[in-house]
């Protein structure tokens, strides 16, 4: 076996969703976003373990990702964030998908639908309070506030907004954005309210509203960066050696010989690269665990394969076949994100299809 092995630990993301759960308060609930196949991990592993633990509204960003989810999960309520577009909107009915409606037009479009069919299709409205990425700006909002008769048809379960700085809790833009959804949902009260992200949820209690909308910090991202991270780790990634080679003191090592070794040294070579989502970006910055020791990525990351300096490590440890911790309980994906100069999000939605997968715990 020559490929790298990722194990997803379901036991620990299943007790991240709790933690974060007994964090709201009393009476909201704790949502899950398994968008991009729940970061990367796998939805289809994810999200039933999540339903099992209690978990009974999910988050997706597309509509065939809503329409997987539905194939594995009948009872949920399923929202998805990028909302519908003209001709798919009877796709989104058909599988009962709640449509995060983000601008008129959808609003317009899915009402329509609605008194087609003579039903009241359930809806999300989103309100951007300081993106201006997706949802109503204000204006808007305030528009379908002083016309209510747009909604005629919809069940809006839902009214959200979405935070730019809840990981910087000292940014003025949390209080400003906080600010703005208090006064839109003011004026728009009907279903429930939700504003928290997963770092949204450390902000405190007036963040909550009715629904949290974690992601990252289910899957053991820091939603507090710069501080402990109280998530559990999920995943664990590691390299296999293929080959160790002794140099002299001079030799260059990789593409575009960018490192040269100062000592006479060992280079181990392990079976991952920038094709499995090891950014190359960590050429010259990563660094793995072997056994205790900490060894670092010497020259370019290339397409399927990185060298490591296992000069410190003892030989019969640094040996063909052995494994390397890319990412585990000593190189958390937080700590990878930061040597290749990106966030926990991009390392985790970027983990490679080459890899064998494993999936640990309760219905693994
Ligand atoms: C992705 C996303 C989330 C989850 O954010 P995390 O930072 O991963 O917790 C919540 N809400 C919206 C609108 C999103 O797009």
């Amino acid at each position: 076996m020559s490929v790298a092995l990722l194990t997803i630990d379901l036991d620990a993301v299943v007790a991240n969703w709790r933690s974060l759960a007994g964090r709201l308060r009393a009476g909201a609930e704790c949502a899950a976003v398994v968008k991009a196949d729940a970061y990367g991990l796998g939805m289809a592993q994810v999200a039933p373990a999540l339903r099992r633990a209690g978990c009974h509204t999910f988050f997706v960003a597309t509509l065939d990702e809503g329409l997987e989810l539905r194939a594995l999960l009948h009872e949920v309520d399923i929202l998805v964030l990028n909302g519908i577009s003209g001709s798919l909107a009877p796709e989104f009915a058909a599988a009962r998908l709640i449509p995060v409606l983000n601008d008129p037009d959808c609003v317009a479009l899915w009402a329509a639908l609605a008194r087609e069919r003579g039903e009241a299709l359930p809806a999300a409205l989103h309100l951007d309070t300081g993106m201006a990425r997706l949802g109503l700006p204000p204006a808007e909002a305030r528009r379908l506030a002083d016309d209510p008769g747009r909604l005629g048809g919809l069940d809006v379960r839902l009214v959200m907004s979405h935070l730019s700085s809840a990981d910087e809790p000292d940014s003025p833009e949390n209080a400003r954005q906080l600010a703005a959804f208090r006064a839109l949902r003011a004026r728009l009260p009907m279903g429930r309210a939700s504003l928290a992200n997963s770092s949204g949820i450390f902000l405190g209690a007036d963040h909550h509203f009715d629904l949290a909308r974690p992601g990252i910090a289910l899957y053991g991202g820091n939603p507090r960066p710069g501080e402990p991270n109280p998530m559990a780790q999920v995943v664990h990634l590691q390299g296999r050696i293929l080959q160790v080679r002794e140099i002299d003191s001079g030799v260059p090592v990789g593409y575009g010989a960018t490192w040269r070794a100062s000592r006479p040294s060992r280079v181990a070579t392990v079976a991952a690269g920038y094709a499995d989502g090891y950014l190359r970006s960590l050429s010259n910055a990563g660094f793995a665990f072997l056994g205790d020791r900490r060894v670092p990525v010497v020259g370019r990351v290339s397409m399927d394969l990185i060298t490591l300096d296992v000069t410190d490590v003892a030989e019969g440890q640094a040996r063909p076949g052995a494994f390397v911790d890319l990412i585990g309980p000593k190189v958390p994906v937080d700590t990878v994100a930061a040597a290749a100069g990106t966030i926990g999000y991009e390392i985790l939605t970027a983990l490679g299809r080459r890899y064998r997968r494993v999936y640990r715990g309760e219905g693994a």
